[in-house]
């Protein structure tokens, strides 16, 4: 027997329909013997419905109305999936974050987790029913409703997992696991039986959107077993493992598109000692999240830095890097929105040379130009034209070997 917390995204529990599909999963595993807790997102997009209708009520809500607002989109799904359970002869109880013992910090749209307090979920499972937990919520040693942000709800889980010495953390989602590349873009993609923490995350900062980063760290930093799995098809998905001995056997194990993010050059800046320092000062003041960043050779005195940041904070770059050009003597910004990362990841580059030769070439025979190039130990990213990415990824994927590989 085994005890397992189950988390449900937006689209596993959009409709009717699906909540009793769920539902009846659910009561199928109980049957079976295994203990089970849930974890529930708001059904399908409700959580975007909310955040418009704030925006149309208000120009900027606060912060306290915001999470008071946006969490009850997850109240309603526990409610509606608990009686769904119950509709299939299991008894079953739904809690808020609150009461669910999510004891959070007070940063409102984005709350921390501070401590779960489980005993009130654990005597749920311990009187035979299933606990059906709010995801993404909790209350602030205030009292006040706080929401951990969006994909909160997979934290959620993985906290709960945690707290409860659960055997794993199933998050059930419309994919049916973790892929060597996005399956709509590529249609040899495979999914992996399992995946290390460290790849997971690469993928995740490298634009890969589920499971959410966050949640991959916590479960890493606490040893929760991931397994990400489909919701409608309820097949085997993929684990997320600490690295075993035959995990860098695959030089490549995915490759990664990013379309959200832009890039700004400053061109002109004269080179010298603590001009970069002030540049990244004042875009860091301005709160806005700069990715990669390359600076060239200089050349008499003077030197181009790019860098990249999401769209949405490109206006903000641009003013911010306009005024200190002004103070620094730098002759211009330029901006390019039209731009995607592309990454290959995978643990085997660490003991194998020649990765990063492979995925130039590749690009250069498909007349793909690079225009930025990042790495780590287990990443390779090249900033290319927005145009050219399907091309790129699919192109890479096939050079890997992705489409033949199994792991
Ligand atoms: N419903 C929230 C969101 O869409 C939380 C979650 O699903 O994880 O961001
Ligand atoms: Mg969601």
């Amino acid at each position: 027997m085994a005890l397992l917390v189950q988390k449900f995204g937006g689209t596993s529990v959009a409709d009717a329909d699906r909540i009793r599909a769920v539902a009846e999963q659910v009561a199928r595993r109980r049957r079976q013997g295994d203990q089970i807790v849930l974890v529930v997102s708001a059904m399908g997009k409700e959580t975007d419905d909310l955040l418009r209708i704030a925006a149309e009520v208000a120009g900027e809500p606060s912060g306290r109305e915001m999470d008071m607002l946006v969490t009850a989109g997850e109240r309603k799904a526990v409610a509606l999936v608990a009686m769904a359970i119950e509709g299939f002869g299991v008894p079953a109880q739904s809690f808020t974050g609150s009461q669910a013992g999510f004891l959070t910090d007070g940063t409102h749209r984005n709350a921390r987790i501070l401590e779960v307090g489980a005993e009130r979920i654990r005597a749920a499972i311990d009187s035979g029913s299933v606990p059906v937990v709010a995801g993404a919520q909790g209350v602030s040693a205030e009292k006040d409703v706080t929401f951990l942000g969006r994909g909160g709800s997979d934290t959620t889980a993985v906290a709960l997992a945690e707290a409860l010495g659960a055997d794993a953390c199933e998050l059930y989602t419309d994919v049916s696991g973790v892929f060597t590349t996005d399956p709509r873009v590529v249609s040899t993609a495979r999914r992996m039986h399992s995946i290390t923490f460290d790849e997971m995350l690469e993928m995740a900062a490298a634009g890969c959107p589920k499971p959410a980063m966050r949640s991959v760290e916590f479960a890493h930093r606490h040893g929760v077993r991931l397994h990400v799995r489909s919701a409608f098809t309820w097949e085997p998905g993929t684990w997320v493992v600490e690295e075993g001995p035959d995990m860098e056997a695959a030089l490549i194990r995915s490759v990664v598109a990013d379309l959200s993010e832009a890039k700004v050059t400053v061109a002109g800046v004269p080179d010298r000692p603590g001009v970069a320092a002030q540049l990244f000062r004042d875009l860091a003041t301005a709160e806005v999240n700069v990715d990669m960043i390359v600076q060239n050779v200089s050349a008499a005195g003077v030197t181009d830095i790019s860098f990249t940041v999401p769209h949405t904070d490109l206006p903000t770059a641009v003013s911010v890097s306009e005024k200190r050009i002004a103070a620094s003597g730098a002759t211009a910004v330029l901006s390019d929105d039209s731009i995607a990362k592309v990454s290959v990841i995978g643990a085997g580059m660490k003991s194998n040379p020649g990765v990063a030769a492979t995925m130039f070439e590749v690009l250069a025979r498909n007349e793909i130009n690079i225009e930025m190039i990042s790495t780590s130990a287990i990443r390779i990213s090249c900033v290319i034209a927005e145009e050219a990415a399907d091309r790129a990824v699919t192109v890479l994927h096939e050079a890997f070997e992705l489409d033949r590989t199994t792991f």
